[in-house]
């Protein structure tokens, strides 16, 4: 599996699927969550209201990722995954962020994708510091065993997350 780092706008990356760093009501928010879906259009939302409907007490769980068509979009699937918010970091956050990761690459090994982009999961308004989220997220990729997937695209966003990246892509795992 390829891992690529790049810096830009999730929502014109043509890949397969996109992920979404989104909250646990599912139906948009701040930050990528808000690019998603104004890019996306209201096929989107629409589709993210089904979704919502069909869960229980109409939430997303934390670390839980769920697939959606994307809209206007270029790619095919948005997966929605609602990260941990950052504490301290000893409330579950590490295996929450990892489950983030894992559980996003499995929905699009079920839709047989063979290319997927991140964004910096719960690294902007839910506070995650982005080097110990940047390891988390490289780690968990290199250690999942992909069947369709080719391709991984870690896509930043605000200056100095892609040298955060790259410095752990250098690094042996
Ligand atoms: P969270 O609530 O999970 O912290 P945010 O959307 O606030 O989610 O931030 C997650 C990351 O997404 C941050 O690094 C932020 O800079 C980045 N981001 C914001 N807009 C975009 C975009 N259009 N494409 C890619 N990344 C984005």
């Amino acid at each position: 599996m390829n891992i690529e780092v790049v810096t830009g706008n999730i929502t014109t990356l043509e890949v397969d699927a996109i992920v979404n760093a989104a909250n646990c009501g599912l139906l948009g928010g701040g930050g990528v969550d808000g690019a998603i879906h104004r890019a996306a259009g209201k096929e989107l939302y629409e589709e993210c209201l089904k979704l919502v409907e069909g869960l229980p007490e109409h939430r997303g769980t934390t670390g839980q990722a769920y697939l959606t068509g994307a809209g206007r979009l270029p790619c095919k699937f948005v997966i929605h995954t609602p990260g941990p918010v950052y504490r301290d970091g000893e409330h579950g956050e590490p295996q929450l962020l990892a489950n983030c990761y894992e559980n996003s690459l499995r929905r699009a090994e079920e839709m047989k994708c063979s290319s997927i982009a991140f964004p910096c999961i719960s690294t902007g308004v839910y506070g995650y510091p982005k080097e110990a989220a940047a390891e988390i997220a490289i780690r968990t990729v290199r250690s999942f065993s992909p069947v369709t997937l080719e391709k991984v695209v870690f896509c930043c966003f605000e200056p100095g997350d892609e040298e955060i990246y790259r410095k752990f892509l250098n690094k042996k795992s």
